[in-house]
């Protein structure tokens, strides 16, 4: 599965956090991040990711372009609620992607928590159906 990862900056450890009790489960998969959360999490943990560029800069809209091709399968994004973001644009856009193609994603950390559970328990396994049914 595609995973993207992305965190505001005062939400960036908490990501991180996140990253490390799930290493796990998120290691088994393909992972996405915005350019400054995604080296925050690969110094912290053994991950690999791939990293667009960071938010502000248009990795937000990086990754909402593979969600418009329905290639990603999860998105956690840890937005911070209480600080004003020059993207929100990006940031609204790829909700709206998410809701288009129905795309499992997380806005905060009790969320997120629930999402990677049901990963790891295959629950999100209907995804793979969904990418036979774009090939053909
Ligand atoms: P960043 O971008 O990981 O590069 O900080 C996240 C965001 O602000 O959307």
């Amino acid at each position: 599965m595609k995973i993207a990862l992305i965190a505001h900056d005062r939400m960036k450890e908490e990501i991180v956090q996140l990253a490390l009790a799930y290493e796990a489960i998120l290691s088994e998969h393909e992972l996405f991040a915005t350019g400054t959360t995604g080296q925050r999490i690969m110094d912290a943990t053994s991950l690999t990711l791939k990293r667009c560029l960071s938010g502000p800069l248009g990795g937000d809209q990086q990754i909402g372009a593979m969600i418009a091709q329905n290639e990603m399968d999860l998105i956690i994004f840890l937005r911070d609620p209480l600080t004003a973001q020059p993207h929100e644009p990006d940031i609204i856009a790829l909700l709206r992607l998410c809701d288009v193609h129905k795309i499992p994603f997380a806005t905060n950390l009790g969320t997120a928590e629930i999402l990677l559970r049901a990963l790891e328990r295959g629950e999100l396994d209907w995804r793979e159906i969904v990418h036979e049914e774009n090939e053909r």
